[in-house]
């Protein structure tokens, strides 16, 4: 399956190379799949997935050469356990959940997996491991329930409307008038921003991979289904190794390990109680938010 992830700059290059080099339909297939550069090493193994804990160690990443956006981030999440990232925005937060998915390589440093590096496994095996809840989901010109059942392709029917019924969705799609069968995407019914996430959110759950990442999944829900949602995502993610890219403080206070990011380093980290001690950025951020959420 194609992947359907396409940066907003590569649609320019697109553009010019459709008008300067129409034949190459291969470069264009690569700017839209946009993976010139990801490859299976030779001879890749799959990734052997046992409770999968992640390290990224000293990783160095830019999107262009001459600007470094992540610049020497270190962690560990043990298995099972969850991770927040939080920070403001443009601090390369969605970039470290992209590198897991090895959407991109590393400049230097190194991502594992249960002790494999990341860039030796195959593509397929990685991404079979990970459930990933991206910022802005794009659906394929499809069914509904396609979209849904991409997450596990033999997932029964029954599967298919758990998920949707646990991610808040089944109801909104009993609603339409084709149901199931409602064609969404672009040449579709185009779904909200909240409703895109609460696909993504039932496509992940019914993948149940061994890696989850949400990046700031749930932020165009209005707050009562994103509690909802939460509580739901508590008990998915119990055992699973978990990353979340979150804004809204309050939805990662159970966090195992908080990392507060700032132009592409991690500047603290700990619990959310440590963190209030600690009397810095985070605490500095949680007071803002509980003063806004007060004066609304
Ligand atoms: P966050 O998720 O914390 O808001 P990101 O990881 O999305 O931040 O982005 C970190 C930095 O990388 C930002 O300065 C952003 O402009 C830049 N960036 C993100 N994606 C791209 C891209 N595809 N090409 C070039 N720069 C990018
Ligand atoms: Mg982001």
């Amino acid at each position: 399956m194609l992947q359907l992830f396409i940066p907003l700059g590569a649609l320019g290059i697109i553009y010019r190379q459709f008008k300067y080099t129409l034949a190459d339909m291969d470069l264009v297939f690569k700017l839209l799949t946009k993976e010139p550069e990801i490859q299976n090493i030779d001879q890749a193994k799959e990734l052997e997935v046992g409770k999968a804990s992640i390290s990224f160690e000293d990783v160095h990443f830019a999107y262009q050469a001459d600007r470094e956006i992540l610049k020497g981030v270190s962690f560990t999440v043990p298995a099972g356990q969850t991770v927040a990232v939080v920070g403001h925005s443009g601090a390369g937060k969605s970039t470290l959940a992209r590198l897991l998915f090895r959407f991109y390589d590393v400049s230097a440093g190194k991502i594992t997996v249960d002790d494999q590096n990341i860039h030796d496994v195959t593509q397929d095996s990685l991404r079979k491991a990970i459930g990933i809840v991206p910022q802005d989901t794009v659906l394929f010109n499809d069914t509904i329930r396609y979209n849904i059942q991409y997450g596990n392709l033999d997932a029964s029917e029954t599967e298919v409307k758990e998920a949707a019924a646990l991610a808040q969705i089944e109801t909104f799609i009993e609603s339409l008038p084709d149901g199931w069968d409602t064609k969404v995407g672009e040449r579709g019914l185009k779904l909200s921003g909240g409703e895109k996430q609460r696909v993504a959110i039932a496509r992940a759950i019914l993948k149940r991979p061994d890696i989850l990442v949400f990046d700031e999944a749930t932020s165009s829900l209005d707050s009562s289904t994103e509690q909802a949602i939460q509580q739901t995502l508590k008990q998915v993610s119990t055992t699973t190794t978990t990353m979340v890219v979150a804004h809204r403080l309050s939805t990662i206070i159970d966090a195992d390990q908080i990392l507060v990011m700032d132009g592409g380093k991690i500047i603290e980290r700990g619990s959310h109680s440590e963190l209030m001690q600690k009397k810095g950025e985070y605490r500095r951020m949680w007071d803002l938010q509980q003063e806004a959420a007060e004066e609304s």
